[in-house]
């Protein structure tokens, strides 16, 4: 219906046509190039990748002259998405030493103080974003080399309209440069407020979790133990993650109410910093205080933290030492930066020349790492879908072949989607028996390490 709507709409100019049209130059949308030009079956398809940012030139930037200081968006890649993007060879550009990978994961409870460790080889490696999107824009350089047709990238253009071919049924897709192209398949990889889905009238259902997570680049006053380990406090606003990048730098995703978070982005550095050891340590009760003092601007904030913290200090035995994090002292300027957090599923990935990837199919809560990490396996099985229908002479565009894609990803997505919900919501209480049974439930876990091994194979998808 919508489809049809929008069709009476399309401009007189006569389209380009492609095989694949991939809207978004996001990590989905570039591993998705790189992997379509990397696929012996699907290399030779004319495939444009459009993105309405600038794209090339920091990504260009990033890879020969790599900024000093560690950018504020960093994500926590699992074993299975690395190994996914050594199969298309475009880990071989990552900057390596700008990633730090770490073998143990300690959670804890804001309120009750339990705790969980997970410890196994190589569970996650932080990466920064751009070092992982300039990476795979070198891969595609370097692919097109080789190829007989470029996968052409359009950056600085928004799609702003999709309008249907009534002859052909395939999309055309309006570009502000005032092009369109008329596709084979429209791949939306455009992020939560997808154009690809909403043209396609696809639902995408959820809820905003009313969060934001803070996000900043941080670093420790001793990196000479405790060390790489990723933390993660459970307050009951949020968790406050602290992820370990190399040379004792931290990547911090505090996620909180909108109201705390006006509070923290307004402090000056000094101040925000102590609140993050704060909230590393201190308790709901003297947490709530210090936000008071934090939102009145009061300058004995920072005085107010250290007294707390050097009592916490003095009363722990020299064996939970290493319980908690070690405290920070500085951080990127200007790093802190802040994004909703919300859960979204869209009701399919598919339709007739349709595909969904990314968080343009789905979004979640960032406490388990694993939005990004869900993206590049939809590109691992979209690709391989791709490249059975072609090999028996499929359409590929066609909702038939582009169906085992949707059937593969959508239930572990939705599983995936599910815990992590479930993971916030019984943490973001303070129902006393629902802390108590989540308290006595992570001690059994944690003295079960079968059971610990079986949840780690799961997040890191070993
Ligand atoms: C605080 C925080 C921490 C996170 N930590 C992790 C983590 O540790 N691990 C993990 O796996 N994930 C993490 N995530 C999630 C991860 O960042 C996202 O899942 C991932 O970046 C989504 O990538 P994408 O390419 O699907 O979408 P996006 O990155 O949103 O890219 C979409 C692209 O489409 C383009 N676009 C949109 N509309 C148009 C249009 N009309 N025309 C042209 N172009 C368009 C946009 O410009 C954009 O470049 C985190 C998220 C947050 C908020």
């Amino acid at each position: 219906m919508f489809r049809r709507l929008l069709s009476t709409a399309v401009k007189s100019t006569v389209p380009q046509t492609a095989d694949v049209v991939i809207i978004g130059g996001g990590p989905a949308g570039l591993t998705l190039a790189a992997a379509i030009k990397n696929s012996p079956v699907l290399k030779n398809l004319n495939c444009k990748l459009i993105e309405g940012g600038n794209l090339i030139d920091p990504l260009e930037s990033f890879h020969t002259t790599t900024p000093e200081d560690f950018m504020n968006r960093v994500v926590s890649l699992t074993p299975a998405t690395i190994s996914y993007l050594q199969e298309i060879k475009a880990w071989d550009y990552v900057k390596e030493e700008r990633t730090e990978t770490y073998d143990s994961i300690h959670a804890y409870d804001g309120v009750t103080g339990s705790k969980i460790e997970f410890d196994s080889p190589e569970i996650a490696t932080m990466c920064e974003n751009f070092n992982l999107q300039s990476a795979l824009l070198q891969r595609i350089k370097d692919l097109n080399e080789v190829s007989e047709s470029d996968l052409e990238i359009v950056e600085k253009t928004k799609v702003i309209e999709i309008t249907t071919n009534e002859e052909t049924n395939w999309p055309i897709v309006q570009l502000s440069n005032g092009d369109s192209i008329q596709t084979r398949l429209l791949v939306g990889c455009d992020g939560f407020n997808s154009p690809v889905r909403k043209f396609a009238g696809i639902e995408s259902r959820g809820w905003s979790y009313d969060r934001w997570g803070i996000v900043a680049t941080m670093k420790y006053k001793n990196d000479a133990f405790r060390y790489p380990t990723g933390w993660q406090r459970f307050l009951k606003s949020g968790p406050l993650a602290q992820l370990p990048l190399p040379n004792g730098w931290c990547s911090l995703v505090w996620s909180t109410t909108p109201e705390l978070a006006n509070i923290l982005m307004k402090l000056p550095e000094d101040q925000f910093i102590a609140m993050v050891n704060a909230g590393a340590k201190l308790s709901p009760e003297e947490m709530g205080y210090l936000y008071d003092l934090a939102a009145k601007n009061d300058d004995t904030l920072i005085d107010e933290i250290n007294w707390r913290l050097s009592l916490f200090n003095s009363k722990l035995k020299p064996e939970e030492e290493s319980s908690y994090p070690l405290e920070l002292e500085s951080m990127v300027t200007n790093s802190r930066g802040r994004f909703p957090l919300r859960l979204s599923h869209a009701d399919t990935y598919v339709d007739e020349r349709i595909a969904l990837v990314g968080d343009a199919a789905h979004t979640t809560h960032p406490l388990a790492g694993q939005g990004l990490n869900m993206g590049q396996a939809d590109v691992k099985s979209l690709v391989h879908t791709l490249e059975v229908s072609a090999q028996r002479g499929l359409d590929i565009g066609t909702k038939f072949a582009l169906e085992p894609y949707f059937s593969e990803r959508y239930p572990e997505n939705h599983v995936m989607l599910g815990i992590v919900d479930k993971i916030h919501k019984i943490y973001s209480t303070d129902s006393t028996p629902i802390v108590m049974a989540r308290s006595f439930g992570v001690d059994v876990i944690n003295n079960l390490p079968f059971l610990k091994d079986f949840m780690v194979s799961q997040i890191s998808n070993k």
